[in-house]
């Protein structure tokens, strides 16, 4: 029986461990906790949720549930063993910690094909191995994967700016541009002084109500969160990345007092990010803000700002949609290394990442989910992002592609579906996606999957 290594028994190592012995391989899974702790983890359990219990909104209209519902077809564990150890959270899937960690543990311990070693990993180990070690993966062997991957490509925090779903932008306002004529890269969106005015004392507001765990961080340059950048001073955003210099809007032939701009994050256009606006405020506090810039007044925010640390690769500069390494094939990446954020993201990259190495060590072929169902959209996204400023990313709708729109007959125009008419359709096809390929193309047992709650 062929064998693989697996890097960390987190929310993506335990998965990928407990996928890759279902395709019948031997797994060596390593752990380094409790002999070596992390900042965040309390326990030596497996799949040690570190902060909120929650693995998402449930239903139709949920990118996670979409997600949840693609793994429970599959029998993945950490989804499995989520719904064993479930408590009421109205339409969320919430956990009690303890009994979630308890029952993953004990699913990888009993397992025959599974071997875990105790101990941290410094080096990365040859043949087939899914690299699994997380935000807080311990130095020595952040050291070694940049020397895999090339340091330059190695991140070790999050100084994330909200991203912004295409669709929700107002053009009336916001206009595609360059500064001084360069390629219309951009979008713009431009404040009047009042505008701006008020935009920075909201901001400083904002602010003064936020705890700074960001402050213990040592910032590189151009890093720096916008409240931060506020604080020297009202102009100081005006001269830095609020700077209008360049930018003639279109409505009245001149620069505007300042400007938010947003750059193109997906390979479709569809995802849009503010440029110089990382963040750590509160997520309401940076809905009501974004919603104070001109254009964005609609604005529907598919992931939020954060400052915090973080350890991950730029996946569209190392990463297949199979989540090998370009570097190496036989090595994998899950997780948040891999460019997720979230506990179901990590969860379901551990999930492909498992099922993919046992594939390669059988002589199959590694595989990519279908675009349309929500891991597909996510690892496609994780190989094709904008490289530029890459931050880990979230599941959401804009991953997945729109569905075509419908024809008004009164007018012979296109219509735009609301989110109510357009998300339980999406759901359904990404599931039917999803099952059908995991069927056929993986040779998986499926389990038809129940009506969305
Ligand atoms: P982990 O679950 O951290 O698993 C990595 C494992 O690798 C750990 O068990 C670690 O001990 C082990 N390891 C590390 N280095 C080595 C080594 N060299 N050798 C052997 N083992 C090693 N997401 C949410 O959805 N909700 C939240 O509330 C949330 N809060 C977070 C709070 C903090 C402080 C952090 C840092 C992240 C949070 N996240 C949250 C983001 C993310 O979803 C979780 O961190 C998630 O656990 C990531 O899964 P993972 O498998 O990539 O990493």
């Amino acid at each position: 029986t062929p064998t693989i290594t697996v890097i960390g028994a987190g929310l993506a190592g335990s998965e990928a461990a407990l996928a890759a012995a279902k395709q019948g391989v031997r797994v060596r899974l390593f752990e380094m906790r409790p002999v070596k702790m992390t900042p965040a983890h309390r326990t030596g359990n497996f799949a040690e949720l570190v902060c909120s219990t929650s693995l998402g909104g449930e239903g139709e209209m949920q990118s996670k549930g979409l997600l949840q519902a693609e793994m429970r077809s599959v029998g993945a564990a950490i989804v499995t063993s989520a719904d064993a150890a479930r408590v009421p959270a109205g339409n969320a899937l919430a956990v009690d910690r303890e009994a979630f960690s308890e029952t993953v543990t004990a699913k990888v311990r009993a397992h025959p094909l599974i071997e875990v070693v105790p101990g941290e990993v410094t080096r990365i180990p040859d043949g087939i191995v899914v690299i699994a070690t997380g935000p807080l993966t311990s130095d020595a062997l952040a050291e070694d994967v940049a020397r895999l991957t090339g340091s330059e490509r190695l991140a070790f925090y999050d100084a994330a700016a909200p991203v912004i779903e295409a669709d929700s932008i107002n053009f009336d306002v916001a206009w595609r541009a360059g500064r001084y004529d360069q390629q219309a890269d951009y979008v713009n969106c431009p404040f009047t002084k009042e505008e701006y005015l008020a935009f920075i004392a909201a901001l400083e507001q904002a602010r003064a109500h936020t705890p700074h765990d960001w402050e213990k961080l040592e910032f590189f340059e151009g890093c720096m969160p916008i409240e931060e950048i506020a604080r020297r001073g009202v102009d100081t955003p005006r001269f830095g990345p609020m700077s209008p210099k360049g930018l003639d809007d279109p409505r009245t032939g001149r620069w505007p007092y300042a400007v938010a701009q947003l750059r193109q994050e997906d390979a479709q256009g569809r995802m849009w990010s503010l440029v110089g606006f990382q963040t750590g405020l509160k997520w309401g506090d940076q809905k009501t803000l974004v919603q104070m810039i001109p254009g964005l007044e609609n604005a529907e925010i598919v992931r939020y700002g954060v400052m915090h640390r973080n350890t991950y690769l730029n996946a569209p500069q190392v990463l297949h949609g199979t989540l090998q390494l370009r570097a190496d094939p036989q090595k994998f990446v899950a997780g948040v290394l891999a460019g997720t954020e979230g506990y179901l993201e990590s969860s379901a990259t551990g999930w492909l990442a498992g099922t993919n190495a046992a594939r390669l060590a059988l002589g199959l072929e590694p595989l990519t989910p279908p675009a349309e169902s929500m891991l597909g959209g996510l690892v496609r996204y994780l190989a094709s992002a904008n490289p530029k400023g890459f931050q880990p990313m979230n599941v959401n709708w804009a991953l997945v592609p729109e569905l075509p729109a419908p024809i008004n007959p009164n007018t012979g125009k296109p219509r735009k579906l609301g989110k109510r008419e357009k998300r339980p359709p999406m759901y359904r096809r990404g599931l039917e996606a999803f099952t059908a390929w995991a069927r056929t193309d993986a040779g998986l047992d499926v389990t038809d999957p129940a009506p969305a709650p």
